[in-house]
C-alpha cells in the first residue's frame, strides 16, 4: 500500500505559530511529516521515519489502522455533529460504557472532553463541585506536584509544576500547593522499573495538610508516571502512600492518566497496573489513537451520585464543551478500543516490556548518559547537560535521530521514548542501536 503523498512544501511558514516549538529555529530547518502508516512516518523529503514516540504519546495502536479510519469515515458521512448539551447520540453513550468497563471497578461514569488539558480542568472542577454538593464547601485547596505536567489550561498550569509553563503567565489559581517531585538521581539512577527510594516523599502531604488544615483540601492531582517532565517513575509504595493519606484526610485523589491511560504500561490504566485506585482519572490521547481530539474524565461512583442526588437545579454540573462526546471522536474511540482488544495490544505491551527494558538499559555506559528509566513501553535517557546550554545536547540528539530516521521526543536533556504498541523487536533494536551510534557523536 502506498498512501504516501508527494511533498509540496508551503512557500511561507511564518503564519503558523507552532505550539511548544522553537519557531525561529524550526522554520529555518523544518521537519515536515506528510503521511503515516503502521510504525512509520514519511517525511516531506521522502524518508521513512520510525515512530519512537507514538506521535505525542497518543498513537498507541500505530498509524492508519483500518478499523479506526473506516469508523471515522463512516461516522463523518452518517452524523457529523450533534449538540452535546440537552441532546445525545448513541455512540457517545456506547463509548462511555466501553471506557467504564476498562477502568477500575467503582468508576463507572465518564465525562467527555477534547484534550488532556480540558480533562484536567474538568477534573479539578468536578472535585471542587463534589465537596460543595456534600456541603463541604471549605475544601477548595488543590495540591499538585513539582515537575507535574497537567496540560496548559490555567487549572493545569496552576497544579502543574513545570516552571517554564507558568512563569510568563501571571497569576495562577489561588490555594494551590505542590508536593515535592520524586526525581532522585543520587539514590535511584539506572534503576530498572520503579525506583526503590522515595515513597516517603508522599508524606509531604502531611505537612501541607497540617499547615492548611486538612479540611480545606479538595484534591491531590499527580501523574502516576510523570511523562512530559522527562519520564519519572513513581518510587515503590509512593502511590499507595498517597492514597492512604488522601483517605485519612478526606481528600480526593486524581490520577492524570493522559499518557498512561489505554495501555502504555501494559494494563488499561496505571491505576490497575499499580493496584491503586484514585477517585478521578483524566485521559485523552490513546482514547482515540490520536486520530481526532478527545479526552475523558472517569469518576468514582460516589462523585457522580453526589451530583445527581444533591444538585439544586435540573442540570447537575454547569460545565461542558461544544464538542464533548463528538460523534466522530466517539466513533474513533469505539474503533480504537476495539482495535486494542482484538489485537490484545495491552498484553503485547506487558509481553514486550522485559525486552524493552533490556534495550533501554543497553545504553548504560554510553557517552553523556547519566540515567536510564523504563516502565511498560516507556523509556527515558537522561543526558548530562552541556555547560551553559541546558537542553542543547538533547535537541542535537533529537535532530540527528530524525536525520537517521528515528523519531524521539526531547524535554530538556531527557529523551523520551514511547512507541506504538505494535512495534517489533527488530524496530526496538534499531531505535537503541541508532541512539548508541549518535550519542558519542554529539558534543
Ligand atoms: N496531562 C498529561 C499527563 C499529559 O501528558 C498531557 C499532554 N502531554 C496533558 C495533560 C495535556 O494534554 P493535551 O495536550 O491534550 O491538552
Amino acid at each position: 500500500m502506498n498512501r504516501h503523498v508527494s511533498s509540496g512544501m508551503p512557500n511561507d511558514l511564518q503564519n503558523y505559530w507552532m505550539p511548544f516549538t522553537a519557531n525561529r529555529q524550526f522554520k529555518q530547518d523544518p521537519r515536515m511529516i506528510v503521511s503515516a502508516d503502521g510504525m512509520y512516518y514519511k517525511s516531506s523529503d521522502g524518508r521513512d521515519i520510525l515512530d519512537g514516540t507514538a506521535g505525542l504519546w497518543c498513537v498507541n495502536a500505530g498509524h492508519n489502522r483500518p478499523l479506526i479510519t473506516q469508523a471515522v469515515q463512516e461516522q463523518v458521512a452518517q452524523l457529523d455533529y450533534a449538540p452535546s448539551f440537552q441532546f445525545g447520540h448513541p455512540k457517545a453513550f456506547e463509548l462511555a460504557n466501553r471506557v467504564a468497563d476498562m477502568f477500575p471497578d467503582g468508576m463507572d461514569h465518564v465525562f467527555f472532553t477534547n484534550s488532556g488539558s480540558e480533562s484536567v480542568d474538568s477534573a479539578l472542577k468536578i472535585a471542587l463541585h463534589y465537596h460543595r454538593m456534600r456541603g463541604d464547601a471549605a475544601r477548595t485547596r488543590l495540591i499538585g506536584r513539582e515537575r507535574g505536567y497537567h496540560g496548559t489550561g490555567f487549572g493545569g498550569i496552576s497544579v502543574g509544576g513545570i516552571v517554564k509553563n507558568r512563569m510568563h503567565f501571571g497569576s495562577m489559581l489561588t490555594g494551590v500547593d505542590h508536593l515535592p517531585h520524586t526525581h532522585d538521581l543520587e539514590r535511584n539512577a539506572f534503576t530498572k522499573g520503579c525506583p526503590e527510594h522515595g515513597a516517603e516523599k508522599a508524606d509531604a502531604l502531611i505537612d501541607i495538610a497540617t499547615l492548611h488544615d486538612p479540611s480545606t483540601i479538595a484534591a491531590v492531582i499527580v501523574e502516576p508516571m510523570a511523562g512530559s517532565t522527562g519520564v519519572l517513575m513513581p518510587p515503590k509504595g509512593y502511590l499507595k502512600r498517597l492514597r492512604e493519606l488522601c483517605d485519612q484526610y478526606g481528600i480526593l485523589l486524581i490520577f492524570d492518566e493522559v499518557i498512561t491511560g489505554f495501555g502504555r504500561l501494559g494494563a488499561a490504566t496505571a491505576a490497575e497496573y499499580f493496584g491503586v485506585t484514585p477517585d478521578i482519572i483524566t485521559t485523552a490521547k490513546g482514547l482515540t489513537n490520536g486520530i481526532i481530539p478527545a479526552g475523558a474524565v472517569i469518576v468514582a461512583n460516589k462523585i457522580y451520585e453526589s451530583a445527581m442526588e444533591n444538585a439544586d437545579a435540573p442540570i447537575e454540573l454547569f460545565h461542558g464543551y461544544t464538542y464533548s462526546g463528538h460523534p466522530i471522536a466517539a466513533a474513533a474511540g469505539l474503533a480504537t478500543l476495539e482495535t486494542y482488544k482484538q489485537e490484545n495490544l495491552f498484553e503485547r505491551v506487558a509481553d514486550l516490556a522485559p525486552y524493552w527494558e533490556e534495550a533501554v538499559h543497553s545504553l548504560n555506559g554510553t557517552k553523556h548518559v547519566i540515567d536510564l528509566r523504563n516502565l511498560g513501553l516507556v523509556g527515558a535517557i537522561e543526558l548530562a547537560s552541556r555547560d551553559g546550554a541546558p537542553g542543547a545536547r538533547g535537541m542535537d540528539v533529537m535532530v540527528k535521530a530524525w536525520e537517521k530516521g528515528i523519531m524521539v521526543r526531547v524535554t530538556g536533556d531527557i529523551l523520551a521514548l514511547s512507541p506504538p504498541f505494535i512495534i517489533e523487536k527488530a524496530e526496538i533494536d534499531r531505535i537503541f542501536e541508532t541512539l548508541a551510534e549518535i550519542l558519542p557523536t554529539v558534543d
